[in-house]
């Protein structure tokens, strides 16, 4: 029987990834995955410039630009069915100057193919089920067309996504609800677009939509909203897209157009937050099966292809150094943590605070603070947009000339964005006073009905603000990041 250098579990973007990387250097790579390619994967579909620039470098360049996918530079951002504020991605030397929404199934296909290009052998219908680590190698069990199986390998990498199976065998499966987000995703045939629109609505906030341009006449659509609140709050994320899919209608015939949205595909996003030490005897985790994925904007595929990348320089070592063991392969994880703790770790306290919808008034007022600031400052809008679109580091947001120029406004624009009523206008004010005192006493109920929640939620914010404070620092001082 084959025994293979490396065994990769699933051929997305991050298993084929790894597999393009590593087959192309000579190891020989069994790639399998549970479906057959093209297959769809319920996504946004959004590569952010970070993205198609990884991809180029992997030797996909050529073929993507051959899908001829709306280039993205612009985004508005929408509260309820209001337009607050509009962007332009900004240019950073070195990155594409704009994003793409590319179809999964072509998107995945492309790599797939690249992959076997590289010299993976590949298996498809191929369902990873289990392993059991040895001191020789790894013995993958999997079901191939059906019939149970057996992979030998001397290394097992789980690139098989959110529901991973091989996250699970390993004890390392994520399910917390705090760092889970629902989503649902569809197509929208007949609406041309040359900007992404983000969506929020004050009921299903910190929940998001979105609508991505992949080309003339088609848009990919969707909501995620991370579980824990939707839980909570008794919220259904089916009416948050219903609300979508009416403002998608309303965008087009304002346009014109005629509108037909395909059949919505739910899927749960395991998020950053909830990353475990993705490293196990004998394998590795990379992509949305270990988490790699950012919480404030559920962007996954741009980290699915860094996590591929710094897992490469765990395998080489490994196989110079001939060691396949969990302490050895801790080094992945202290690569990771390096790279991405200090931005993803600002991301999930973020969304960690935001998740307290008792606090909804602040928030609301925070990002109509932040939209407005961003409509009246270029270099504002400049950093915050380019956070989102996945060209800033999540840190320059929190640098003291972000804050002051957060916070340096005159009375006018804090009337605006607190929403109190013109100059002088008295019923503007009352309709504030009397906001503010319905907020005080439902924080109070707040506060004696689910003190237990909020006294976690508090010790939470503090353990991650601490951590934060030392990889940040570590970042800047060690690496000069
Ligand atoms: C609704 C939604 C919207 C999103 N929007 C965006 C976006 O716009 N931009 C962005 O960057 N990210 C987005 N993401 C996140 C992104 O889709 C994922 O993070 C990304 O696909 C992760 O890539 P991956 O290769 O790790 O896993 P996947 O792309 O999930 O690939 C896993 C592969 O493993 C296979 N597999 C599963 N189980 C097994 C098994 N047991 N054995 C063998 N094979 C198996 C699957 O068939 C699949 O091919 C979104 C996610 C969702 C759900």
């Amino acid at each position: 029987m084959t025994v293979y250098d490396v065994v990769i579990a699933g051929a997305g973007p991050a298993g084929s990834a790894l597999a393009i990387e590593l087959a192309s250097e000579g190891y020989s790579v069994l790639l399998c995955d549970a479906a057959r390619f093209p297959r769809d994967k319920v996504c946004g579909d959004y590569v952010s410039p970070k993205g198609l620039a990884r991809l180029a470098a992997l030797g996909c360049g050529e073929a993507i630009r051959g899908l001829e996918c709306t280039p993205i530079r612009r985004s508005r951002l929408y509260l309820n069915r209001d337009h607050l504020v509009s962007g332009v991605l900004p240019r950073v030397a070195g990155l594409p100057a704009h994003g793409h929404a590319i179809p999964r199934k072509e998107l995945d296909d492309i790599l797939f193919r690249r992959a076997i290009g590289a010299g993976a052998v590949v298996r498809e219908s191929c369902r990873v089920t289990g392993f059991e680590a040895t001191a020789r190698g790894v013995h993958v069990s999997a079901t191939h067309e059906g019939k149970a199986c057996r992979i030998e390998g001397r290394l097992l990498v789980g690139a098989d996504g959110a529901t991973s199976a091989v996250a699970n065998a390993a004890g390392l499966r994520m399910n917390d609800p705090r760092y889970t987000l629902a989503s649902i995703r569809a197509y929208a045939h007949g609406l041309t677009l040359d900007h992404t629109l983000m969506y929020f609505d004050e009921k299903y906030f910190p929940g998001y939509g979105w609508v991505f341009p992949v080309r003339p006449g088609l848009c990919n659509i969707g909501v995620g909203m991370v579980s824990e609140p939707l839980v909570r709050s008794g919220l259904k994320l089916g009416d948050f897209y219903a609300k979508l899919t009416r403002l998608v209608h309303h965008l087009a015939s304002s346009k014109g157009a005629r509108v037909e949205i395909g059949p919505q595909r739910g899927w749960p996003i395991r998020s950053y937050g909830g990353a475990t030490e993705n490293h196990f005897e004998r394998g590795l985790l990379i992509g949305e099966a270990g988490c790699f994925v950012d919480p404030i904007n559920g962007e996954g595929i741009p980290l699915a292809l860094s996590s591929a990348h710094l897992a490469a320089r765990t395998v080489r070592a490994a196989f110079q150094e001939g060691r396949f063991g969990k302490d050895f392969l801790a080094r992945y994880e202290a690569d990771f943590r390096a790279r991405f703790d200090p931005d993803l770790g600002i991301s999930d306290l973020s969304v960690t605070m935001i998740r307290n919808r008792h606090l909804l008034p602040v928030w609301l007022a925070i990002f109509r603070t932040m939209s407005l600031t961003a409509q009246q400052d270029a270099r504002y809008a400049e950093v915050t947009g380019g956070i989102l679109g996945g060209v800033i580091p999540a840190r320059e947001a929190i640098t003291p000339e972000m804050f002051v120029r957060a916070l340096a406004h005159g009375p006018g624009f804090w009337r605006e964005a607190l929403g109190v009523g013109a100059p002088g206008g008295l019923s503007g004010w009352l309709a504030g006073g009397a906001a503010l005192l319905e907020f005080q006493s439902s924080l109070a109920r707040a506060i004696q009905d689910d003190g237990a929640w909020l006294y976690e939620w508090a010790r939470e914010i503090q353990s991650k603000q601490k951590k934060l404070g030392a990889s940040v620092l570590r970042g800047v001082l060690f690496e000069g990041r």
